[in-house]
């Protein structure tokens, strides 16, 4: 979709102040958001357009690790969209995905049109769900309906960003394989560990830290005598 491509531009836009790197304060939400996933009962990650053209091994690698869902959760939701999305995670190794068609039957109240579907298996019944790209509305939605939310979001201003339990501010392409491998490791630690980090997580701060390392970052570029070779 002619959205997807400028929000995929924004994203570009904020992963150039950031230094195009996972940078520390995306490494202490990731390990948040897998110690969350590795706690919830029912995990669900959501999946749209741009999201399945960047990371279709590493959704379907997640949902195997944490024992979640996949749901195809799109902002322009058609048919063919929706099925689209759910045969490519399935060429990647998914053996189910959820919000496809009739399946995508219960609704999110405070959203409106097409925007407000979902399934009563996967992101309706979810405790903890994985939300990345994601637009503001829906993402207080979730919040309101009491859910925890976890979005991967290069923008620190966005309301996702602000709305969400836990930010990953990084690209989502360096961010998912991270988030694998964090998971991998963490999946072997007692619970209490796992509930430790939640306990001694605070989203404000790292969004805090995300716009403080951006600052530094122009200051310290605009010191700098520009090269062009
Ligand atoms: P909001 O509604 O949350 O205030 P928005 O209107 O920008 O923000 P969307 O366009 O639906 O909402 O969300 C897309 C978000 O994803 C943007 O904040 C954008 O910066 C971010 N984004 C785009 N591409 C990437 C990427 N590759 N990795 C991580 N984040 C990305």
């Amino acid at each position: 979709m002619p959205e997807g491509l400028i929000a995929h531009g924004r994203g570009e836009c904020f992963d150039y102040l950031i230094g195009e790197k996972t940078q520390y304060f995306a490494e202490e939400a990731i390990r948040a958001a897998a110690a969350y996933l590795l706690l919830a009962k029912h995990p669900v990650i959501s999946v749209n357009g741009n999201t399945a053209a960047l990371v279709p091994d590493h959704v379907v690698r997640l949902a195997d690790e944490i024992g979640g869902y996949i749901e195809v959760n799109l902002f322009y939701r058609t048919r063919d969209r929706e099925e689209a999305i759910a045969s490519w995670l399935k060429q990647h190794g998914a053996k189910e995905v959820l919000g496809v068609g009739d399946d995508a039957s219960a609704t999110i109240p405070e959203l409106f049109s097409e925007r407000r579907r979902v399934s009563p298996r996967g992101i309706l019944k979810a405790d903890v769900v994985l939300v990345p790209l994601e637009d503001g509305d829906r993402t207080e939605a979730l919040r309101k309906i009491g859910k925890t939310v976890i979005t991967i979001d290069l923008n620190p201003l966005s309301r996702t960003a602000r709305a969400a339990n836990v930010t990953i501010v990084d690209n989502i392409v360096r961010a998912m394989p991270r988030l694998v491998d964090t998971v991998r490791k963490l999946k072997s630690k007692p619970k209490a560990e796992l509930r430790g980090i939640i306990t001694n997580y605070d989203n404000n701060k790292i969004l805090s830290e995300a716009l403080k390392f951006i600052r530094r970052r122009l200051n310290e570029l605009a010191r700098t005598k520009l090269t062009l070779f």
